[in-house]
């Protein structure tokens, strides 16, 4: 028998299970109507929600950075990998956050990874919501300290937590997603925030979904609820609203040049292309010259919204973009998923273990850029693949 068999008997149970997953190809650009298995279909699966990843002035700053600088950056950031373009990223994006200073990843997982696992020691304790990103709980993991889960939003339980902690030796974490990614609702930050400053914790914001999306001109949740100064920590992604690649650690200088230290993606993988940190620039320049994008979005994500409930569908507990169809068991999800890609609509069918079970849905992503007549297309689609839920 070879050695990996194990694992064919694994697909052959998804199989069974129905929730065997093959991969969707793109054969365009992700925009608001892309081509994906060679069909021409409506994008409600992207996380492009400026439309930034085909913005004229950010291909125009790619192609130039990659013209000037070269394809790679040859080293890591500790090594020779630390160029001046990274540099101005940096400063460009903790101006932006009004925060001291800003060091940026590979990518928004091993921001929270490289972050967390490098700030504390098994000796510590994390205070998580239960829905934080994967990111999240694997930098956690890694750090190898003690991880308390509260409930979904539950900052009572949070506080909890941490006031029984409170004689315990020990660093505490109290750590949430800004804007959660599989339900769209938007984590309790203002109670959160106090609750860590009652007790001394750190606090920790994951503003992946928010970048972009909520606060002035898209600076986040910190911002949205106006808690400058109270969250200690701030991560941002470079790879959804921005439109390009990367992740983001905003905090003070001696937090960041710790992490220039200790972050293990920082020291040990390869720095972005010129390239990519170029493009992200331009972005920061549009999210200031190009504030109609953000407002576009969230008139879509009302117009979208209010359509699927008028239709019945329940979208669950979504304040934001992300809005879920909650359908009940995964291969529902993804049986609605493939209904609606016949129709022309692409959306994502998601189960256990990304949510749990039960909660399978197929999640909309709406963007700046659909226009209302795509829209309405998408909905008529969710009218027609409907039917094949009711058999
Ligand atoms: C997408 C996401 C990340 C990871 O960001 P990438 O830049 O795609 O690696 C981290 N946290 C949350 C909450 C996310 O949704």
């Amino acid at each position: 028998m070879p050695a990996l068999s194990y694992l064919t008997e694994q697909l052959d149970q998804f199989r069974a299970a129905g929730t065997y997953q093959r991969l969707r190809v793109l054969g365009s650009a992700s925009a608001a109507e892309s081509r994906f298995d060679g069909k021409e279909v409506i994008n409600l699966a992207s996380n492009n929600y400026l439309g930034l990843c085909t913005h004229p002035k950010l291909i125009e700053a790619s192609v130039a950075a990659a013209k000037k600088y070269g394809a790679g950056s040859g080293a890591v950031r500790t090594i020779s990998g630390t160029m001046t373009l990274h540099l101005q990223l940096e400063e460009r994006i903790a101006q932006f956050k009004n925060v001291e200073a800003c060091v940026v990843f590979q990518s928004g997982f091993t921001a929270n990874a490289g972050t967390v696992s490098a700030i504390l020691t098994p000796e510590d304790h994390v205070i998580s919501d239960a829905l934080n990103h994967a990111s999240i709980i694997d930098g956690c993991r890694l750090s190898r300290a003690k991880i308390h889960v509260f409930p979904h939003k539950d900052h009572a339980a949070a506080e909890q937590k941490l006031a029984e902690l409170d004689d315990v030796p020990g660093r505490k974490l109290l750590i949430s997603d800004g804007v959660f990614s599989m339900d769209g609702d938007i984590g309790p930050l203002p109670e959160l925030a106090a609750a860590a400053q009652k007790h001394g914790a750190i606090m920790m914001v994951d503003d992946a979904h928010s970048s972009g999306v909520l606060g002035r001109n898209g600076r986040g949740t910190v911002d949205h609820f106006g808690l400058h100064g109270r969250v200690d920590i701030q991560v941002g992604t470079l790879s959804k609203a921005i439109g390009v690649l990367g992740g983001y650690v905003c905090g003070t200088r001696d937090f960041i040049e710790y992490l220039y230290h200790r972050a293990r993606p920082f020291l040990f993988s390869t720095s972005h292309p010129p390239a990519v940190a170029a493009a992200c620039l331009a972005a920061f320049d549009i999210l200031e010259q190009e504030p109609e994008r953000i407002d576009n979005l969230w008139k879509n994500r009302q117009y979208w919204k209010e359509a699927l409930d008028r239709e019945g569908f329940d979208t669950g507990l979504s304040e934001t973009p992300i809005v879920p169809v909650l359908v009940g068991e995964a291969d529902r999800a993804y049986r609605f998923s493939q209904a609606l890609f016949d129709e022309g609509v692409l959306a994502t069918g998601i189960g256990f273990p990304t949510v749990p079970k039960g909660k399978a849905r197929v999640r909309t992503i709406v963007t700046a850029t659909h226009t209302r007549e795509e829209l309405d297309r998408a909905l008529e689609a969710f009218r027609k693949a409907r039917k094949t839920l009711e058999t």
